[in-house]
């Protein structure tokens, strides 16, 4: 095929339909279904014992806070948490020591739960489900490929460690947006405490199933589901790839096959995997070694009750405070991604204008030190800039030194000699530009395209900047320049 990296023109007309099955790795300080430690690394096959080896006459018991942390995630999720039952997956694979993987089918913990995600968009859960993770093999030899492999070992370590699987709708519009997806669980799952979702070490595992289809259509095409995709990055190159590869199949009069395919990291591409020409026959039945679990409503409320405030209503609550226009919401969404929330909070309850503290958490405060930034000196710094005192090009300056020395943004400002330029200063510069430029002015007042308007001003701004050395405040210019043209017109 051609390039697959999902170029804009190969994919004119078509739309990505992507849905997510995210597993996570709840951090229990032990396994599911036995008492041998929860841990990553160590030597291998050290933490195991006869039932998650699965060795005859070994029964389950299971962890109660593995039950309780897959139901924090639930209702973290939006999600109805209800009684549960576990079944037996059967199907045999030498990672599977008792040749069936203990789930749930018939009765999740969770279903019917949401992720909104920092543009506001809403993504719908399908399920999130406990089970458990299976061991781990590795083949030697043959480029580590099990069909080429002179020898395989594996490591029953991970068998047994308890895991939620979240399964999306295919919601998913575009890999950002399945970027932005991931990330966001990754934030809930930590505020919460469940997991530390690393995917680097394999606690948090993403399986992309992806398809494409005209664009206005809202069928649902054959997917693939692509595995092995261990980072944000990789995530977003392979879906790319991967719609690219379809929309190719169909614009050569082929079409995908359901199938599983895997991410090659190295070469860029997804490879066909074993097809799936009919789905597999798991044999699911319901575990009779494991009781059935009840929820009652109070049980719901304490696990609400003990929620931290998640990300969406901490943006929320940013935003709501900061005044609530929506042009502010990638800021306040940058300020939770950073932290520095908290920080934005207290500066607006001190009296600082929410759109200015936005403002300079989204674009001034993206270093370190920002965090142990005092929020009364941060609203001091604001209400200087809002009264005129400083410019917005000298606060953002002050506000740099403030994170680095503590120092009172009154103290910084006074050192610099920064005194912001006044209003009858300002117009006569803007007289004497306007008069040294008449015919761009002229254009610039008879311009009805707003792109070009934009430019125009941003020449004049420019220029008035060039004259008084920076010290004009950009957002004053502004507004002279756009008073004068209003004025001439
Ligand atoms: P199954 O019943 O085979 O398990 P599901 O319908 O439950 O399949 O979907 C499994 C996963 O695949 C879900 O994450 C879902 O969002 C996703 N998915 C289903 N159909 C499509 C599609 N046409 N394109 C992309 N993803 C899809
Ligand atoms: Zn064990
Ligand atoms: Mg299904």
């Amino acid at each position: 095929m051609s390039s697959a990296e999902g170029s804009s023109s190969e994919m004119q007309g078509w739309e990505t339909v992507i849905g997510l099955e995210v597993h996570c790795e709840l951090s229990t300080a032990t396994k599911l279904f036995c008492s041998c430690p929860n841990a990553f690394g160590g030597e291998p096959n050290t933490n195991v014992c006869p039932t998650c080896l699965g060795l005859p006459g070994s029964l389950p018991v299971v962890n109660g806070q593995a039950v309780d942390f897959a139901m924090r995630l639930g209702r973290a999720l939006n999600c109805t948490v209800q009684g549960s039952v576990f079944d037996r997956k059967n199907y045999f694979y030498p990672d599977m020591p008792k040749d069936f993987q203990t789930t749930q089918l018939a009765a999740p913990t969770n279903i019917d739960g949401s992720v909104q995600l920092p543009s506001g968009k809403v993504c719908r859960i399908d399920r999130a489900h406990i089970e458990e993770d299976t061991g781990k093999s590795s083949h030697v030899g043959g480029d580590g490929r099990i069909h080429d492999a002179q020898y395989s070992l594996v490591d029953y370590n991970r068998a047994g460690v308890p895991l939620v699987e979240i399964v999306g709708e295919p919601d998913l519009r575009s890999a950002e947006e399945a970027r932005d997806y991931v990330s966001e669980l990754r934030d809930i799952l930590m505020a919460i405490e469940v997991s530390d979702a690393k995917m680097e070490e394999g606690s948090m595992r993403v399986d992309a199933n992806v398809s494409v289809r005209p664009v206005g259509s809202d069928e649902l095409r054959t997917r693939c589901e692509i595995k092995n995709v261990n980072s944000l990055r990789s995530l977003v190159r392979a879906i790319e790839y991967e719609a690219a590869r379809h929309v190719d199949l169909y614009d050569n009069n082929d079409k995908p096959r359901q199938e599983t395919r895997h991410w090659d990291e190295a070469g860029g591409r997804t490879r066909s995997g074993r097809s799936k020409e009919d789905s597999d026959d798991y044999r699911y039945f319901s575990e009779p070694d494991l009781p059935k679990f009840v929820v009652t409503d109070a049980d719901i409320a304490a696990i609400d009750e003990a929620l931290p405030r998640l990300p969406a209503q901490r943006r929320k609550v940013l935003l709501d405070a900061a005044g609530g226009s929506d042009k502010l919401a990638e800021s306040a969404a940058l300020a939770v991604e950073r932290d520095l929330d908290g920080l934005a909070l207290d500066a607006i309850a001190a009296g600082a204008d929410g759109d200015r503290v936005l403002t300079h958490v989204a674009n001034n405060l993206a270093v370190e030190g920002a965090e142990n930034l005092a929020a009364a000196l941060f609203a001091d710094l604001v209400k200087m800039e809002t009264g005129g005192e400083l410019t917005a090009t000298q606060a953002k300056q002050v506000l740099a030194e403030m994170v680095e020395t503590g120092a009172t943004p009154a103290d910084i400002a006074a050192a610099r000699g920064f005194e912001a330029m006044d209003n009858s200063e300002l117009d006569s510069t803007l007289d004497g530009i306007i008069e040294a430029n008449a015919d761009a002015w002229a254009e610039l007042v008879a311009s009805d395209d707003k792109k070009d308007i934009k430019k125009k001003m941003g020449f004049f701004t420019g220029e008035v900047m060039k004259a008084t050395k920076g010290q004009a405040d950009g957002r004053a210019v502004n507004e002279a320049l756009t008073a004068r043209r209003n004025a001439a017109k």
